[in-house]
């Protein structure tokens, strides 16, 4: 099966099912960017894809970083002088600073104060917070139950452990006819956090899933990585497999209401970037494509100087740009079902673009060659599309002197990809075009 007929057999609201209900599996996971959390949704994921599991031990050094020491943690909490547990772990993973230090420890709360994290503009949000490069300890609790502490003596209690262990990351690579790989990256770092994480995590579960069974012109490889360190790490470790990296996209923020979001690799100009673009202006809904910056996901070491891949990221609400993000109101409600099938199909059309653009030569390039008595008139699809499918035709006639590529004269033609490399398959079956390989 090729990746067009897959998408013109997919069911939107089944995919998007799909990618819920995995993200609502793995979401109480006390995942960071190390420990069992995330082996625990690793595991989940192999129940999609044949995951590969990697582990590197703490202290490697990659570039200019070391993998840290591995964090889990059992148990946590804050007592009141009743012993009733007012800030428990038990109930959110996001109460405790992931990579808190164990701590068991009577204390006032004027000393307690100064270890509490919250959202003062959105009280009734617990917001997420991390230490892992700075050894201390803390808990985050929503505004309003900040408020209502009382002035007495607290027991704090973390059950954490940080010490030699691993960082563990996830790795699937789907073969083509050809080594030259598209790279597919997510983080799986964050604990309780839909949008941003396991939107990502869950979509490129799935897309491999999807993918699995199809003939494939590119290799696809997947990555689950800890953001930052793990891409850093993934790169030190792989420095030989990077020229194969033709195309790629960080995935991220997949699920909320808003419209779509491409960030242009660091080149600015890369097929990938002009493929995703393309999609997006044909998608018949509102989208944003931005430039490149050094901030954001896992694209600032893909495109960093030294490397300068061709990876962009594919977003709807960006990052910090929503207030729930990085707050306990990044759960199970703020992401669709609807806006998680439509990024998918968008992947879909983005890697369709890419397994279908090719430079062909006109085999008739002296004057028009005559269609009609090839049977290329309303050839293609229903009769309505024959005026569109006849100047595809013609587009791809006049550009097709060797240097065009296809996704070219979409965007020369102002016309979907999809019409153009239908009308390209056409003139090619009736032996009218020879791809240029060169
Ligand atoms: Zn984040």
């Amino acid at each position: 099966m090729k990746i067009d007929d897959l998408l013109s057999s997919i069911e939107p609201e089944a995919v998007g099912r799909d990618i819920y209900q995995l993200i609502k599996e793995i979401y109480p996971f006390g995942r960071s960017i190390t420990g069992d959390g995330v082996r625990r949704t690793l595991d989940i994921l192999k129940q999609y894809i044949p995951l590969e599991i990697h582990e590197i031990p703490s202290g490697t050094e990659v570039f200019d970083w070391t993998i840290p020491k591995e964090w889990n943690i059992k148990d946590a909490c804050v007592k009141n002088s009743r012993g009733e547990r007012i800030i428990d772990f038990q109930t959110s993973n996001l109460h405790v600073v992931s990579y808190s230090i164990p701590i068991n420890r009577i204390m006032s709360l004027e000393k307690l104060k100064q270890h509490l994290h919250t959202l003062p503009d959105h009280p009734d949000w617990i917001p997420y917070r991390t230490s892992y490069y700075k050894e201390t300890w803390g808990f985050c609790l929503s505004h309003n139950q900040f408020l209502n502490l009382e002035d007495e003596q607290y027991e704090v209690f973390i059950d954490s452990s940080l010490k030699e262990g691993h960082l563990t990351y996830g790795e699937y690579c789907l073969q083509g006819e050809t080594s030259d790989e598209v790279l597919i990256s997510c983080h799986s770092c964050h604990p309780s956090l839909c949008n941003d994480n396991l939107s990502g995590v869950a979509l490129s579960a799935i897309l491999g899933k999807y993918m699995k069974a199809l003939s494939l012109r590119y290799s696809y490889r997947f990555l689950f990585i800890p953001g930052t360190v793990g891409s850093i790490a993934w790169l030190y470790t792989n420095e030989n497999r990077v020229p194969r990296i033709k195309h790629g996209m960080v995935l991220a923020c997949l699920g909320d209401r808003g419209k779509s979001t491409y960030k242009r690799s660091r080149r600015g100009n890369a097929e990938i970037d002009r493929a995703a673009a393309h999609v997006l202006k044909h998608s018949r809904s509102d989208y944003e494509v931005v430039d490149f910056i050094p901030y954001g996901y896992d694209e600032r070491q893909y495109c960093s100087p030294g490397f300068n891949l061709p990876v962009g990221c594919l977003m709807r609400t960006p990052h910090g740009r929503y207030p729930e993000y990085h707050t306990s109101a990044d759960n199970l409600d703020l992401v669709r079902p609807e806006s998680l099938a439509d990024s998918f199909l968008k992947c879909l059309k983005i890697f369709q673009i890419l397994e279908g653009n090719r430079k062909y030569r006109n085999r008739n390039p002296r004057c028009e060659p005559q269609l009609g008595k090839r049977g290329l008139y309303g050839a293609l699809g229903g009769q309505q599309d024959a005026v569109a499918d006849q100047m595809a035709m013609l587009w791809i006639l006049n550009l097709s002197d060797g240097s065009h590529t296809l996704l070219d004269i979409a965007y020369r033609a102002n016309m979907d990809f999809r019409t153009i490399l239908a009308a390209a398959d056409a003139l090619r079956d009736k032996g009218l075009l020879e791809e240029n390989k060169e």
